[in-house]
């Protein structure tokens, strides 16, 4: 009964009791019920500081990483909640210069004013040097550009130098990497992507192995307020529930378009750390355990990017991935140091063949 499938598909469902919903909806009450002044403090009692909906979610996700889970608001909710709590003035917080930029605008807005010093690496660079860091947060495969680091390595390293170990699992999903087992002592996701999977929620999370931490992670949101909504993490369950199907056919659907890709004079630097040519490969393989649908490709220039999606019918231009549907995001876009034509692409769960078609017909529409 541990296949990540099954998991995926019972993980934080309630055991059968007679007359009671198979499938139980959102608790939305903000304030429970709390009893005479001498009755115990209930589990649950103000909506701000936990929920029954949250709890069932926050069991299944605990359940693949390993750990305790802590539902936020959002992606970034998660992740500023971590940095936040272990940044101190006078250490270092230690983060890639190629992940996800909004955590880079924290550390350079919020965290650095405070007197905390910012070191920024490259996914798969070297990192170092780690002294005086109070964290070290890594992102892999990154964002955009699907470096790879090894977890384990980094991990040890950082502890030796006194540090926190977060990573941002948000591409490879708690069913393509398990973070805890390799040493991190927290991981953040963006359940906005493949999570809940279906673009239709804002969400995230932390998990870690010592339940202590996630008790003073818990705490830090009661504090903060970047709470979820329960209709949000009920509809994140159900999406839940499909999550190892979607990524058999996302991965499916990336590793066709993959070879589509490298066949094709309009697209050059096509990466996907699946693809046994790609340079983060070997790292990757020792630490992932499965695939997923994110790849990224160049076309020569911004006009040809809007060729390109001009002539797709099944590509939309969207930010955000994970999602049903295949999407491509120009990355220059949001400031990411990248050429104008790269685009970072989501492989969806359309039909291999229809998918693959589409794509090599808009690459046809591009002008090289
Ligand atoms: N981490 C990564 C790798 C992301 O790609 C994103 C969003 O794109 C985030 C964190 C932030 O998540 P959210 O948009 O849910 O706040």
């Amino acid at each position: 009964m541990d296949g990540d499938g099954t998991r995926c598909v019972w993980g934080g469902h309630p055991p059968g009791a007679v007359g009671e919903p198979v499938h139980p909806g959102p608790v939305l009450s903000a304030t429970f019920e709390l009893g005479l002044p001498h009755d115990p403090q209930p589990e649950f009692f103000y909506g701000r500081a936990d929920n029954p909906t949250w709890r069932a979610y926050e069991t299944a996700v605990g359940e693949l990483e390993g750990g305790e889970c802590v539902a936020f608001a959002s992606g970034m909710a998660a992740l500023s909640a971590v940095m936040r709590l272990c940044a101190r003035p006078g250490t270092a917080v230690v983060l890639p210069s190629d992940g996800y930029y909004i955590a880079r605008l924290v550390a350079s807005e919020e965290l650095a004013p405070m007197g905390v010093e910012v070191r920024e690496f490259g996914t798969a660079g070297a990192w170092e040097p780690l002294h005086g860091a109070s964290l070290v947060l890594l992102e892999t495969p990154s964002n955009p550009g699907l470096e790879v680091c090894d977890i384990r390595a980094i991990a040890d390293a950082a502890h030796a130098a006194g540090a926190m170990v977060a990573v941002d699992n948000t591409t490879a999903t708690p069913l393509g990497q398990k973070p805890l087992p390799l040493g991190a002592d927290f991981v953040i996701a963006s359940d906005t992507k493949a999570l809940s999977g279906h673009g239709d929620v804002v969400l995230g999370h932390v998990t870690c192995a010592d339940p202590i931490l996630a008790g003073r992670v818990r705490a830090a949101r009661t504090r903060s307020g970047a709470i979820p909504g329960p209709m949000e993490i009920w509809l994140a369950h159900r999406g839940l529930g499909t999550l190892d199907l979607r990524l058999e056919r996302q991965a499916k659907n990336a590793h066709a378009l993959v070879q589509a890709l490298l066949g094709h004079p309009a697209a050059s630097d096509v990466r996907w750390p699946g693809l046994p040519s790609d340079p983060s490969h070997a790292v990757a393989s020792k630490q992932m355990r499965r695939w997923n649908g994110i790849l990224r490709f160049t076309l020569p220039s911004a006009e040809a990017v809007g060729e390109f999606l001009a002539a797709s019918h099944l590509v939309s231009s969207s930010t955000s991935f994970g999602g049903l549907q295949t999407s491509a995001d120009r990355r220059e876009r949001w400031g990411d140091a990248v050429p104008p034509g790269l685009l970072r692409v989501s492989a969806g769960c359309e039909d291999t063949d229809d998918l693959v078609a589409d794509v090599l017909g808009a690459l046809d529409a591009v002008r090289i």
